[in-house]
């Protein structure tokens, strides 16, 4: 029992799909929104579905458009929405707001891995 479990976990941890799993498409079409945590229950699609792992044959439910016309729009949560919408626009400021994203997002990540540790340590 040991540090090695906790490394394991670290790792998969690093690995895990992170958030691209979560990230809503945009239809350029029509303006619907997909949203993985919801799914698409007109389309049979089960809440928690990837946009990436949609069936080919998946098109949007307000137009009819396909899987093609979709821009990845990022995750719902807070304001970082809105700089990823930005981001295929070319400003040059979008750069930043990513790698300050991405920052957070591996911040959240190490904080998580701490508590994970010191939780283990503490049960010694
Ligand atoms: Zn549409």
């Amino acid at each position: 029992m040991d540090v090695w479990n906790v490394k394991n976990l670290q790792e998969d941890l690093m690995s895990a799909p992170d958030v691209a799993q979560l990230d809503r498409h945009e239809c350029r079409t029509c303006g619907y929104v997909y949203e993985p945590s919801e799914g698409d229950k007109k389309g049979n699609v089960a809440p928690g579905t990837p946009f990436t792992e949609l069936p080919v044959t998946w098109r949007c439910p307000n137009c009819r458009a396909p899987v093609s016309k979709f821009g990845n729009i990022g995750p719902r949560e807070g304001n970082t929405v809105g700089f990823t919408e930005n981001a295929g626009y070319g400003l040059g400021l979008n750069k930043v707001s990513g790698q300050t994203r991405s920052l957070f997002i591996f911040g959240g990540l190490l904080l998580g891995i701490l508590f994970l540790m010191s939780i283990y340590l503490w049960g010694n």
